[in-house]
């Protein structure tokens, strides 16, 4: 997909356009032979113009590629902190660094439980592992595929130390529901907003909600440096904590000849290059937001009209989507009953990649071997890793990850009119399916 198109395949595709439409969706299925609805590939991604080449060029001839020698990484934690609207902003290698310098900032360790939903990227589930603690999950909202936060209290105990939720897709949990919850119980909130740059929840940037925000920039976010991270937060105490976890346990105020420890830590640094990449994405991150949101609310006025295809809801607070996923659920008995990776693949042959997003993560056998493993059981019971594993049910997500139906962020960077190839697609597969019962 991300294969840059040669000239020729170029013209055929941008020559094509409607007229391939009106062709495609008379003709049998491009999976059973007949001519695809699109051909050509969605907008590559990352993109990159002269502007990276020129300042990266700069970094690298500059021979300045480290944080504490260089101006990059700083100037990107001040463009970032006040392009969120963050009191602070730090820079990490990775989202999963950005996660873990969090918990560890809050405090989080063995023998403590963290609120986690089972729909994610496994990085939300290891980071708290990594801290020795224990992944508690609460089921999604099929509706929204984002944490029922109503069911957030009642997965409460006294070792709760966090709770986490995401903002899945680049759409945004229910924040006013979780926030109360965390308030009222007085514990604190990590959000993991790795899929949701830009996106706002009531008016305010996602990530700048809870304790801390965390975010990644790896190569398929919407904001890309191939790898890299940051954590947002209003309190100077927990970013300065997070700097000091993130640089060996040495705070800011220390030289390079000052030896000095103020925790314990990890060189989980951002580099000049990828802090350079991330400044020149920022120029074009606010136009290709606002073209991913078009583009995807188009695309929804389209589906919701196709029986058995459901666009994931949102909630009214959410009053910006992200868009760094489409999501979708399918329901197989409108399409004559085939089944979901069926439906994908003739989905793909005419020329509409598409996935099946995410597996069930509370159900992971891994998940099993690490609550028993020598470590933990030096920290948790027989009986508590017995209990934990018998709460572990999460229903309502079972069933999403069974329908789920996923297009990537830079599918919704192409043209209005490829939207209608895609809602095309579908209905041209659903008006064909029964010919796919035997595929
Ligand atoms: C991408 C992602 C992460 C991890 O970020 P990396 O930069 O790949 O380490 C964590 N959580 C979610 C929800 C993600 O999508």
């Amino acid at each position: 997909m991300n294969q840059p198109l040669s000239r020729r395949k170029f013209v055929a595709a941008t020559a094509a356009g409607p007229a391939v439409v009106a062709s495609g969706q008379n003709t049998k299925l491009a999976l059973l032979g007949g001519a695809p609805v699109r051909s050509g590939s969605f907008p590559a991604w990352p993109r990159i113009d002269a502007l990276d080449e020129k300042e990266w060029m700069t970094v690298l001839r500059d021979r300045k590629w480290f944080r504490g020698n260089g101006a990059q990484v700083g100037r990107f934690e001040t463009a970032y902190a006040k392009l969120t609207g963050a009191g602070h902003c730090l820079a990490t290698m990775n989202g999963t660094s950005a996660l873990i310098v969090s918990l560890a900032a809050l405090g989080v360790g063995p023998g403590d439980e963290v609120i986690v939903p089972p729909y994610t990227f496994v990085a939300t589930i290891n980071s708290v592992l990594m801290r020795n603690a224990v992944p508690v999950f609460v089921d999604s909202d099929i509706e929204t595929s984002q944490i029922d936060a109503r069911k957030i209290e009642a997965a409460i105990t006294p070792r709760t130390r966090a709770i986490m939720p995401v903002h899945l897709g680049g759409s945004v949990a229910d924040m006013d529901a979780v926030l109360a919850v965390a308030r009222k119980r007085n514990i604190p909130v990590i959000e993991d907003a790795c899929q949701s740059h830009l996106a706002e929840w009531r008016g305010k940037r996602a990530g700048t909600l809870g304790a801390t925000g965390c975010f990644s920039f790896q190569v398929s976010k919407n904001l890309s440096s191939g790898e890299g991270g940051a954590v947002l937060a209003n309190d100077p105490e927990i970013i300065e904590r997070c700097y000091a976890f993130h640089n060996n346990g040495r705070g800011r105020k220390v030289d390079s000849y000052n030896f000095s420890y103020q925790l314990n830590g990890a060189n989980l640094r951002m580099t000049e290059f990828q802090a350079t990449l991330l400044l020149c994405g920022m120029t074009r991150l606010q136009e290709q937001a606002k073209m991913r949101e078009q583009n995807a609310q188009y695309l929804t006025s389209m589906l919701r009209q196709i029986p058995g295809i459901a666009p994931a809801k949102m909630y009214e607070g959410c009053t910006r989507n992200a868009y760094h996923l489409y999501m979708l659920r399918y329901d197989k008995a409108a399409f004559a009953g085939i089944p979901r990776a069926t439906f994908l693949k003739a989905l793909g042959a005419e020329g509409v990649p598409a996935s099946s997003g995410y597996s069930p993560l509370n159900k992971e056998p891994f998940l099993k071997n690490v609550l028993n493993s020598r470590g933990f059981q030096a920290v948790y019971s027989r009986d508590y890793i017995k209990a934990w594993e018998s709460n572990n049910h999460c229903p309502a997500n079972d069933r999403l990850c069974e329908e789920a139906v996923w297009l990537t962020q830079n599918v919704l960077l192409a043209s209005r009119g490829e939207m209608e190839q895609i809602a095309e697609a579908v209905r041209k597969v659903q008006k064909q399916a029964v010919d796919l019962r035997k595929a």
